[in-house]
This record gives structure tokens, C-alpha cells and sequence, in this order.
């Protein structure tokens, strides 16, 4: 089965369009590590794409925050600001849909789903914490996570953990043959606010049949995403580091 793996989409269907146009016909199941919304323009019209077209999906601390699933207290303050504009720009299929995406890790296929340490959803799988998964926790061969915004895996084999670089920065992809015995832990990337130093939207495809995972970046309407999160009193911070990639 070939499978497309989103993480971090944050309402940027500038990105999320890009990202489609890129893989198609390259996969044929969607899967999503979540944060679907939050930080862009088009809540909306992202859960929209999602409900038809997603075909497994975590939720995100981003989807539980907008959905009133927790208290935003916890939330910086950008990030609260942007969750409290995202909720009541939703519709009450999107807020459903929302509510109702699973916590992970999920399982599927031979491998995992999660959004940020498969041991804790709403924690930053650092390369430290990596290590002690990989070696101490991991279930599977491979989980997919997200949530750190970053493109790049880590994999351990018997001479230890070793860091899987994401593509250089010129490059468009970086395939990754998955070896029998190892286990790996892969960051797709962001597709709507990549944190990584590189602004191009970020995503993964993955072959369970050939055990390949491909890393893949793609430019995007950045200006346009922009112009959308200013028309919509969003902070400007929220436009400028889309440019940045950080
Ligand atoms: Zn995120």
C-alpha cells in the first residue's frame, strides 16, 4: 500500500494544495499525524479536504485545543489567540469531525500513528526522548509522529541511534529504504508552518510493500497564505514566519 502522511497541516491550504498537486498519484491512502488546524487562514477548508479525503488521522494538541476538548490556559499566547479565532470560524461538521479524531498512537498497517511522542501526544519527540522510545518503548518497527514541525527520523540499529537528516535544502526528496530489525521513528514535516529552516511545504510518502519511505519538499503560495492570515487580523508573526521556515 502506498501511503501520503501529513502531519502539522495548521489550516495553510496554500501548502496542503501544493502538497497534492506534488504527490499525485503517488499514494493511495491518506494518513494524518495531526494538526489539521490552527496558526493559518482556512480552518474550514482544510477539515473539509480532511472529511473527504483523509482516511486516518490523530488528533493534534492544536485539534483538541480549537475543538473546546481543553483549556487554552495551557496554550501560549499566540497560540490561544489563534485557537480562540480558529473555533468560532468553524462549522458544525468540521467541530464534529474534530471532536472525534482519535488520540494516538493508532495503529495501522505494520506501523504507528502519533502526533508527538507516541508515549505522550502533546510531547516533542527530541532526539533524546527518540533513543529512549526507540529502545525502551517502541511497539512497532515504525511510527510516523509530528508535532515538532521538523522533517527528519531517527533509527535505531544495533550500532545505536542514528539521526535521518531530512532533505538538503536544494533537493526535492530523500528516499529511505527501511531495513528489516530496525526501528525507526519519521517526522513527515510540516505542511502549513515547517520549523526546520526551509519554508517549502513538507510531507512524506510511504510504500508499505517496499518498505521505502520518501521525504519530499515542495514550494508553495507563501504570499498568498500570508496575505490570508493578515486579511484575517490574525498576529503578522503568524505570515512572516512562513517565509522563514521557522
Ligand atoms: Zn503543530
Amino acid at each position: 500500500m502506498r501511503y501520503l502522511i501529513l502531519a502539522d497541516l495548521h489550516s495553510n491550504l496554500e501548502a496542503l494544495d501544493a502538497v497534492l498537486e506534488d504527490a499525485r498519484g503517488a499514494y493511495e491512502r491518506v494518513l494524518c499525524c495531526g494538526d489539521l488546524i490552527g496558526y493559518g487562514a482556512d480552518p474550514n477548508r482544510v477539515l473539509d479536504w480532511a472529511r473527504a479525503n483523509v482516511n486516518l488521522a490523530v488528533r493534534g494538541n492544536h485539534d483538541r485545543g480549537c475543538a473546546g476538548l481543553e483549556d487554552l490556559e495551557w496554550f501560549r499566547p499566540l497560540a490561544r489567540c489563534v485557537a480562540v479565532w480558529t473555533s468560532r470560524q468553524l462549522n458544525a461538521e468540521n467541530l464534529h469531525y474534530l471532536r472525534e479524531l482519535p488520540k494516538g498512537p493508532l495503529t495501522v498497517d505494520t506501523f504507528q500513528l502519533a502526533h508527538g511522542s507516541p508515549l505522550d501526544e502533546d510531547e516533542y519527540l527530541t532526539p533524546r526522548l527518540a533513543e529512549i522510545y526507540l529502545k525502551e518503548y517502541a511497539e512497532s518497527e515504525l511510527c510516523f509522529f509530528g508535532h515538532t514541525h521538523k522533517q527528519e527520523g531517527f533509527l535505531l540499529q544495533r550500532g545505536g541511534m542514528a539521526r535521518i537528516e531530512a532533505p538538503v535544502k536544494d533537493a526535492a526528496a530523500r528516499a529511505l529504504r527501511l531495513e528489516r530489525g530496525s526501528l525507526h521513528a519519521l517526522n513527515p514535516g510540516s505542511v502549513g508552518q515547517p520549523r526546520d529552516g526551509d519554508p517549502r511545504a513538507a510531507y512524506l510518502l510511504y510504500d508499505s510493500g517496499e518498505r521505502l519511505a520518501e521525504f519530499r519538499r515542495v514550494a508553495y503560495d507563501i504570499v498568498g497564505a500570508q496575505a490570508k492570515i493578515l486579511r484575517a487580523g490574525l498576529p503578522e508573526h503568524l505570515a512572516e514566519r512562513l517565509a522563514a521556515g521557522r
